[in-house]
C-alpha cells in the first residue's frame, strides 16, 4: 500500500527463472473474509538479457583428427572479457582434460580449433563445456554440446619417418665435447658454450610441456654418426645441433643457421631411406626459418641467413634437423656476450619461442 492508497509490487524477472518472453500477472484482493476477488489482469513482454550463448560444432575432419568450436550469440549481464572451452573425450575420465582458449572472430563470434593431438589422439565422444569469463574475472557456465571425433591413427615418430605424427619430443644436441673442445677463442671453449645453451632450452622447453632427448649432459665426446643414431632411436620429432661459429677474419659476426643438402659426393650412411625425403626436407626448412628469424629478433645480432650444407648430422637424421651456429667466438664482442647468463637466457627462449612456431605451423598444436 502506498501513501496515496495505491497498492504496487515490483517483479523481478530472477525470481522468475530470468525469462524473457511473455509476463502475465492477475490481480486479486482478499476480503475481511480471507476470500480471494479477481480485479482483473495485464501481460507485459519482457527482453532480459542473460548469460547464454550457443555452442556449435564446425569442420569436423576426420582426416586430421580436428574440429572447430564457434561460440555465437553469447551475451552476460556481467560482462564478457573472454570464452575458454574445456574438452575432454569420454575414455579413461578427464585423463586429456584441456581448458582450450576460443578467439573473437570479426562477426563477434568465438572459435577455437581443437585437434585430437591435444587429447592422446581418441576417438570416440569428445565432451564441450563452455565457460565465459566475466569482467571480474569468474568463469561461468553457458552451455555444453558433444562431437563425435575420428582421430587418424598416429604411430611413430618423425625419427621413423612418420612425419605427420607429434609426440612433442624434441632432440636437442649440444655440439662437440670430451677431446673435441669444438672453437676456442679467448679461453672459451665450443663445447662448454654449447652445453650450457642446451641445458637453458631444455628447461624451458620441459616447463612447456614438451619432453627433451639429448646427446649429452655432460663434458663427453660423442661420434657424430653416433649422435644421429641416437636421435633416430628415439621418438623425437626434431633434431637441433646447437654450435658456436669461427671465421678466419675476426670482424665476422652474426647467426645462421643450416639445414640438410644432398650432394652425392656425400652419400648417407645410415639414413639412406629419409636423408632426402621431400617432407622432411620441407619442414626442416619450416623448422630453420622459424629459429632463425626468432634469433634475429630476439638478439639483434647480424642475420647470416638460413643455409644449407650436408653436416654429418643432418644428413644422417631422420626427423626434420636443423644446425644452429649461435654466434662468432672469434670476435671479441660476440664472445663476451656468449658467455653471459642473460644473452644465453635470450638464445635459450628465441630457439624455445622458434621451436613453438615450428609446431604450431607443422602440427596444428
Ligand atoms: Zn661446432
Amino acid at each position: 500500500k502506498q501513501a496515496n492508497g495505491d497498492y504496487k509490487v515490483t517483479v523481478r524477472s530472477s525470481n522468475h527463472k530470468g525469462d524473457s518472453g511473455l509476463y502475465n500477472s492477475h490481480v486479486y484482493l482478499v476480503d475481511n473474509a480471507g476470500k480471494f476477488i479477481g480485479l482483473g489482469g495485464k501481460q507485459v513482454t519482457l527482453d532480459i538479457t542473460k548469460t547464454q550463448g550457443t555452442l556449435t560444432i564446425a569442420n569436423n575432419d576426420k582426416n586430421r583428427g580436428t574440429f572447430d568450436v564457434v561460440i555465437t550469440n553469447l551475451t552476460n549481464p556481467g560482462g564478457i572479457t573472454g570464452v575458454v572451452i574445456p574438452v575432454w573425450s569420454d575414455q579413461n575420465g578427464q585423463d586429456d582434460l584441456v581448458w582450450h582458449n576460443a578467439t573473437k572472430q570479426e562477426d563477434g563470434s568465438y572459435k577455437v580449433t581443437v585437434s585430437a593431438s591435444q587429447h592422446k589422439w581418441n576417438s570416440g565422444k569428445y565432451i564441450v563445456h563452455g565457460y565465459l569469463t566475466d569482467a571480474s574475472g569468474k568463469n561461468v557456465s553457458f552451455g555444453a554440446t558433444s562431437v563425435d571425433v575420428v582421430a587418424p591413427k598416429k604411430i611413430g615418430s618423425a625419427s621413423r619417418g612418420n612425419y605427420d605424427v607429434f609426440n612433442k619430443i624434441v632432440y636437442l644436441d649440444a655440439g662437440h665435447g670430451g677431446y673435441d673442445p669444438g672453437a676456442s677463442y679467448f679461453g672459451i671453449s665450443e663445447k662448454s658454450l654449447t652445453l650450457a645453451i642446451q641445458s637453458r632450452v631444455k628447461a624451458k622447453l620441459e616447463a612447456e610441456g614438451y619432453q627433451v632427448v639429448t646427446t649429452r649432459t655432460s663434458d663427453a665426446f660423442v661420434d657424430l654418426t653416433d649422435r644421429s643414431r641416437a636421435a633416430n632411436a628415439s621418438e623425437s620429432d626434431i633434431f637441433v645441433s646447437i654450435h658456436i661459429n669461427a671465421a678466419g677474419s675476426s670482424d665476422v659476426q652474426g647467426i645462421e643457421t643450416y639445414y640438410y643438402q644432398p650432394y652425392a659426393e656425400y652419400p648417407s650412411r645410415i639414413n639412406a631411406a629419409y636423408h632426402a625425403n621431400p617432407t622432411r626436407l620441407s619442414m626442416s626448412d619450416t623448422l630453420a626459418n622459424a629459429i632463425q628469424s626468432s634469433l634475429i629478433n630476439a638478439t639483434g645480432a647480424q642475420n647470416q641467413g638460413v643455409k644449407r650444407r650436408t653436416f654429418a648430422v643432418l644428413r644422417e637424421t631422420t626427423a626434420p634437423a636443423v644446425l644452429l651456429e649461435l654466434g662468432f667466438l672469434s670476435n671479441s664482442q660476440e664472445a663476451a656476450r656468449l658467455t653471459t647468463s642473460v644473452y644465453q637466457e635470450t638464445l635459450a627462449n628465441a630457439i624455445v619461442a622458434g621451436i613453438k612456431a615450428y609446431y604450431e605451423k607443422e602440427s596444428n598444436v
